[in-house]
């Protein structure tokens, strides 16, 4: 199946010059949505994973099946402010300003195998930030899989000695 073919590019979004990879188009076809969760469950078969973390909102559409296919648990990672237990928290940049992730305190024992994963690596900030609140709790991070990776980018270089795979690549 070629994935890119059930993305859609929205040019000029959310901002002018942005070509904003639209994942929906993916997601509402079922065997699209179904191959591409089973392909990136082969992608990262080679790792022994505990645990699937992955960033709101799009890391849980992409984390979440995934986690379930794997038989492994989900752990969300969410803006401040929206988890009801406690929480640890890391800055991020956006490009204009600043924004928090958090996760649960108790949402990972420490040792446990973390896979990150989210819908797409752009620059890298979000998942550097993810990783760093894994790091925080203890968690050790066995690689990071995304559906869509734009690689001229360059995020994997801000993941330095991660493994990292994605299905799609825009380069
Ligand atoms: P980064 O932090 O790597 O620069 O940006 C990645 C984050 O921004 C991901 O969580 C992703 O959901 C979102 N993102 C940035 N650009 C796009 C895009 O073109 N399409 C989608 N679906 N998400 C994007």
């Amino acid at each position: 199946m070629n994935f890119k073919d059930y993305i859609r590019v929205i040019p000029d979004f959310p901002q002018p010059g942005i070509r904003f990879k639209d994942i929906t188009t993916l997601l509402k076809d079922g065997a699209a949505y179904r191959a591409a969760i089973d392909e990136m469950k082969r992608l990262v078969a080679h790792h022994e994973i505990e645990l699937i973390a992955g960033p709101e909102a799009r890391g849980f559409v992409v984390g979440a099946p995934l986690s379930y296919a794997l038989g492994v648990g989900f752990v969300p990672i969410r803006k401040s402010g929206k988890l009801p237990g406690e929480t640890i928290e890391a800055d991020y940049a956006l490009e204009y300003g600043k924004d928090k992730l958090s996760m649960h305190k108790d949402a990972i024992r420490p040792g446990q195998k973390v896979l990150i994963a989210d819908d797409l690596l752009a620059t890298g900030g979000t998942i550097e930030t993810s990783i760093n609140l894994v790091r925080q709790l203890g968690g050790q991070i066995v690689g990071a899989a995304f559906l869509i990776e734009l690689t001229y980018l360059e995020g994997r270089r801000k993941l330095d000695g991660i493994d990292v795979v994605s299905l799609i690549q825009y380069s």
